[in-house]
């Protein structure tokens, strides 16, 4: 496949980054993860905004604008269309650079390492029930740091908790504050429904704001009359919801049929999540 890496369009197999390179080092970096469907990317200004944050809030200077992502991630797809198919989704990884040494403080003048791929994902998620991709969770206490706003190539803690998930026969792992709050999930973010009330947490330094639950909020506001809502989750929340769906670039909505291996609502997709992933589907290119 082809790559983008500082500057020029590669083979991927000709793609050579430093040991030295901070991304390596340190997980000193932000990274990106953008879904395309038939050549057209979703919620692609959120996710670049999203990226020059976390850039910004690290002191990584890039100087790429809106305008130079787009072509980077529009090329990505034409170069990579016909050996990888119509649905790509683009990684991009800045990290701050290489350096000559190994030093915890941010060295002067070196310029970052941009690197981004293509890679094949999924078909696209549809409003059907009988084809919905289902999730089994586990619960576990929020072990990570206190800068999950930030979207950090440092995975370690997400990749720890996944793990977790993994090795008790799971998908994915529900994750709770000292608080009792329900976070998000290793790689996801979440949405509990009760009675009617679709709520998920509030945007804090305890979780990563992703993008589908951005334009998942956005677009039931806007377009339904359901009720939405950010407030705190506890436990007992979680385990006596009707329906729970896990959001994500790659997953859009996901039903959650079972909690630590009880079942969720009725054990079943639910009418809610129908409706939303239906309204999602009709309006995430708007
Ligand atoms: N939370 C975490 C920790 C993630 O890694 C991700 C994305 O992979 C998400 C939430 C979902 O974010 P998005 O909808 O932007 O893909």
């Amino acid at each position: 496949s082809t790559v983008y890496l500082n500057g020029q369009f590669i083979l991927a197999s000709d793609a050579k980054i430093s040991p030295m390179d901070r991304g390596f080092l340190f997980g000193d970096g932000i990274y990106e993860v953008i879904p395309s469907y038939q050549g057209r990317f979703v919620g692609f200004e959120p996710h670049i905004t999203r990226l020059h944050s976390g850039l910004s809030q690290l002191s990584i200077h890039h100087g790429k604008t809106l305008a130079d992502w787009t072509e980077i991630c529009q090329s990505l797809l034409n170069h990579n269309r016909a050996q990888l198919g119509n649905n790509l989704a683009v990684y991009i990884q800045v990290s701050r650079g290489t350096d000559t040494k190994r030093n915890h403080a941010f060295p002067l003048n070196i310029s970052p390492t941009i690197f981004a791929y293509a890679f094949a994902i999924a078909a696209e998620p549809v409003p059907d029930k009988a084809k919905a991709h289902t999730y089994n969770v586990i619960t576990g206490n929020d072990l990570r740091w206190q800068r999950c706003h930030i979207k950090s190539t440092s995975l370690l803690g997400n990749v720890l908790h996944y793990q977790q998930g993994v090795e008790q026969g799971a998908h994915e792992i529900l994750l709770f504050d000292r608080d009792g709050n329900l976070t998000e999930g290793a790689a996801v973010n979440v949405f509990v429904i009760k009675n009617g009330e679709i709520a998920t947490p509030p945007l804090s330094n305890k979780l990563l704001p992703g993008i589908t639950r951005l334009l998942l909020l956005q677009i039931l506001r806007q377009h339904s009359t359901l009720n939405v809502v950010e407030r705190d989750i506890s436990f007992e929340e979680v385990m006596a919801a009707d329906e729970i769906w896990l959001t994500s670039s790659s997953k859009e909505i996901a039903p959650v049929l079972k909690v630590n291996d009880t079942p969720v609502g009725n054990g079943e997709v639910g009418d809610i999540w129908l409706a939303a992933q239906r309204l999602f589907s009709a309006h995430k290119y708007d």
